[in-house]
């Protein structure tokens, strides 16, 4: 019986290390999914791709990226863009932080470096948006520089290696898990290809629960899998109980055109537009909480008839149930040239409701859109 490794002082030998970069690397040249980024080496592009794949599936991801890529090519086009449309072409991707924080990289981008994407870990680094993991993915694999890329897939890949039974997401996990990626990317001949064939195991092999140790190409140096212990390793995460939320939206319709109002700045979904929308507490009155929200939002009184639609979507551990109202403006006058009216504390728009997905709209405004949309077709 080999001698079990201390749970806090997990190791790698050298043999090991050349074993598992070479069996990887080749199954990588074998078994790599053919995606759209990495037909490329591009630094922009590859940029845009690991920017989206943070919190995006791949199948979601690859549309968009051929999107984004058609309508801002360079980083010039990006930077020189209006951040509406960057957020137009972004929606569906969701959490937009990310595509605020490309839009001012592009720009430090373009004024730092006329244009050209930095090739070092650390000038990647202070630009807005990239931190740890994407500075080392990008200066891996488009300038080929051997970083260290840890993401979830990488850190759950090197953990079971490692049988690191201690927590990957504390300091002294995290510290461990960047050593050895550090060690593992030093010594290989092509870190880009490295980097990728670490996330294409984690995504495909080494998957969460159930890795598929039986077609693994370094099943015979994991020492998670030598004892047994791949199910455990890494331990779960606590997670956060969901919670229920109730909103009301008001769907104020004029002359055949919503009023849509705009999310303001350093809020979820800034920039985007919604249907003026109220959080429900227990007990209280919807409409009367709904015609408060739009007297605030959008400088308007309204009335408030039936539901129109209802809605449901989830925002990391709150599951909303959105109802939707008709409404109308009290005085029609007053809705004559409202958009963007001083008493307003946010930016309105009124749309064609054909035309509103091309506002930008959240999640759950596409939703309701959506519903009232495939509502009226049927009525007709
Ligand atoms: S042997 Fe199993 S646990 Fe180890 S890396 Fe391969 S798939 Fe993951």
């Amino acid at each position: 019986m080999p001698r079990a490794t201390p749970a806090h002082e997990p190791t790698a030998s050298p043999a090991e290390r050349r074993s598992r970069r070479s069996a990887l690397l080749a199954w990588y040249d074998a078994n790599k999914r053919d995606l759209p980024w990495r037909r490329t080496r591009d630094p922009y592009a590859v940029w845009i791709s690991e920017i989206m794949l943070q919190q995006t599936r791949v199948d979601s991801a690859k549309e968009h990226y051929r999107r984004f890529l058609e309508r801002f090519p360079t980083v010039r086009a990006l930077a020189t863009a209006d951040l509406a449309d960057v957020l137009r072409v972004w929606a569906g991707l969701g959490y937009y932080r990310r595509a605020r924080m490309l839009h001012a990289a592009a720009q430090a981008v373009l004024e730092r470096y006329g244009g050209k994407l930095p090739a070092t870990v650390d000038e990647l680094r202070a630009l807005p948006g990239i931190g740890d993991y994407t500075s080392g993915a990008i200066a891996s694999i488009a300038f080929g520089v051997p970083a260290p890329a840890i993401d979830g897939n990488v850190d759950r890949v090197l953990s079971r290696w490692l049988a690191f039974q201690g927590d990957p997401r504390s300091t002294a996990g995290r510290a461990r898990i960047r050593a050895e990626a550090a060690a593992l990317v030093e010594g290989v001949d092509r870190p880009g290809d490295w980097t990728q064939a670490l996330m294409e195991l984690g995504a495909v092999v080494c998957t969460p629960a159930r890795p598929s140790c039986l077609i693994c190409p370094v099943a015979s140096s994991c020492h998670a899998r030598l004892r047994g212990l791949e199910s455990e390793i890494p331990p779960p995460k606590a997670r956060r109980a969901a919670v229920a939320v109730e909103h009301a939206a008001a769907v104020i319709e004029d002359r055949g055109r919503w009023l849509l109002v705009k999310r303001p700045e350093e809020s979820v979904n800034a920039g985007l537009y919604e249907f003026p929308t109220a959080e429900l507490t227990e007990g209280g009155d919807v409409r009367r909480a709904l015609a408060s929200v739009v007297r605030e939002s959008a400088g308007l009184e309204i009335s408030v008839g039936e539901t129109a639609v209802e809605v449901r979507h989830t925002i990391t551990y709150r599951r909303i149930r959105v109802s939707a109202f008709h409404a109308k403006p009290r005085d029609r006058r007053t809705a004559d040239g409202h958009s963007g009216r001083a008493s307003a504390a946010l930016e309105t728009i009124w749309v064609v409701p054909s035309d509103a997905s091309k506002a930008g709209l959240t999640a759950a405004a596409r939703k309701i859109a959506g519903a009232l949309l495939r509502e009226s077709a049927s009525d007709t």
